[in-house]
């Protein structure tokens, strides 16, 4: 079926993957970005995927977003959360700021968006929320406690709206991926990026298209009874 699907962070890297996998999977999809315009447009030439930019950070921008969203489309029944941003350094240097953006686009976003999203899904008693987490929520990571913290409050947040979303056969789902290869990863010093590797029992880094396989899985119509749970798709790097 046709299930209008929204993509935050769709255009780019694990997103632009979940984008392309639900398309083919016969959903519409909707694929947010915040600002690159060229990396949006050439994206959309070449899948024919719809984009939408806004700021997930912001509430009254995802408010506005999903409205139009539902007012073009007449619903939005998959919301896959998964725009995120670093900025990693030690305690000792992390500024408040470089705290505030981590939190407000990881994890505030995932408010912003659910609730918008939510009262919609609720009256059409069907809705598939995917919040992408990471590993580095589940085992905490050096310079990274701004990022961990949002990524490890996306496991809770999700299964509490898995809770408040079941008896509306609304569920909801976190996925961590272990380390990826996509921009945000090759923004990693080399030598360090050696060394994860090194731990990654599968021997290589993820694919977007892996984390993407997991998405599709989990948004299924048939997938009605899996709620509340977090897929680890990371090579076998971190059990959790
Ligand atoms: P990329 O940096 O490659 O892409 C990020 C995407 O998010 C871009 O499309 C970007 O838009 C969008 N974005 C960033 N900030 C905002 C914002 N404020 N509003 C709207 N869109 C925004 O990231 P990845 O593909 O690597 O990561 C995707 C998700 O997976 C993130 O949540 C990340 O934390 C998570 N993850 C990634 C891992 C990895 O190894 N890569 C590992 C574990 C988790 P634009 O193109 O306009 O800049």
């Amino acid at each position: 079926m046709a299930r209008i699907s929204l993509v935050t962070g769709g255009t780019r890297g694990i997103g632009a993957a979940i984008s392309i996998a639900l398309k083919q999977a016969g959903r519409t999809v909707v694929a947010n970005y915040a600002g690159n315009t060229a990396a949006a447009e050439a994206f959309s030439a070449e899948t024919g995927i719809e984009t939408m930019r806004f700021d997930v950070g912001d509430y009254d921008q995802c408010v506005n977003a999903v409205n139009a969203i539902v007012a073009k489309h007449g619903s939005l029944d998959i919301l896959v959360n998964n725009a995120g941003i670093t900025r990693d350094t030690v305690i000792s240097k992390m500024t408040r700021d470089m705290w505030d953006a981590v939190i407000d686009t990881n994890l505030g976003s995932c408010f912003n968006l659910c609730k918008a999203a939510f009262d919609g899904m609720k009256a059409r008693k069907f809705g598939r929320i995917v919040n992408i987490g990471s590993i580095n929520g589940q085992a905490g990571q050096y310079g990274q406690v701004n990022y961990a913290a949002a990524k490890s409050g996306i496991h809770g947040f999700t299964k509490a709206l898995a809770l408040e979303g079941a008896r509306y056969s609304i569920t909801a789902n976190a996925i961590a991926p272990g380390y990826v290869d996509t921009d945000m990863v090759r923004a990693v010093p080399p030598d360090v990026l050696e060394k994860i590797v090194a731990k990654i029992p599968r021997g290589r880094l993820g694919k977007a298209e892996d984390i993407a396989r997991g998405v599709v899985f989990v948004t299924a119509d048939e997938a009605d009874f899996i709620t509340g749970s977090t897929l680890s798709i990371n090579g076998g790097q971190h059990m959790y």
